[in-house]
């Protein structure tokens, strides 16, 4: 599979040379600032992916993505549709490095960092990936609408058939509290139902050998 253009020598890599070659990327401002790099965590392969921003400050300490409370909060929504963060997903972001202040990542950076990302995808080979909130869903699908707009809508990954999804990212539903209907977090919950489905679709067809 090729994925979008730019992939530089990185798709020969196996997994772990891919990560030990992020692991000592100076490639943008990001690393003289960063703490750890965060490569991503989870199986792989793996049917289902999820791409946040970037790390923040407990993701920099640690070396993992989504740890702090955003990432908690991820963990519950998964776990409410029986996904085990450890067994079931793999989850990354569009730049490995904290950029400074949890700031948005520039479009440099997410450019530089970007031919990680799509070797990760190739190695991966999700069936369907979860963008959690605007930036990421303007890197990878070049999407600019308004995340609550586009929020649950399926979408392909531009040169492929993997299913993409974008949805709210959980730091802003901890911003967010409210359940009521057609609050973020019931909108996120209608998602995730979604996304249930879906993978049921996947697992179904594999054991029916479809
Ligand atoms: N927010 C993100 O987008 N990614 C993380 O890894 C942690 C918090
Ligand atoms: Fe390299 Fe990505 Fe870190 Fe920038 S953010 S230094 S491109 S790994």
């Amino acid at each position: 599979m090729k994925l979008f253009e730019k992939k530089e020598a990185l798709s020969s890599l196996s997994y772990k040379e891919l990560e030990a070659k992020a692991q000592k990327c100076t490639k943008c401002r990001l690393s003289k600032t960063r703490t750890k790099v965060v490569f991503g965590h989870g199986p792989v392969p793996c049917n289902l992916m999820l791409i946040g921003e970037g790390p923040g400050e407990q993701e920099d300490l640690s070396g993992l993505p989504f740890v702090g409370r955003a990432g908690q909060l991820l963990t519950q929504i998964l776990a409410s549709i029986n996904i085990d963060r450890e067994k079931d997903i793999y989850i990354a972001n569009i730049v490995k490095c904290r950029p400074p202040e949890n700031r948005t990542p520039q479009s440099d950076e997410t450019e530089a960092c970007f031919p990680y990302l799509a070797a990760q995808i190739d190695l991966i080979k999700p069936k369907i990936i979860l963008l959690a909130g605007a930036p990421s869903t303007k890197v990878v699908l070049k999407n600019e609408e308004p995340i609550s707009k586009i929020r649950g809508q399926w979408f392909k990954l531009p040169g492929t058939e993997i299913n993409v999804m974008p949805i709210f990212h959980p730091s802003y539903l901890l911003r967010n509290q409210s359940k009521e209907a057609g609050s973020p977090k019931w909108h996120t919950w209608q998602d995730m139902k979604e996304i249930k489905g879906a993978l049921d679709f996947f697992r179904t067809a594999k054991e029916l050998g479809a």
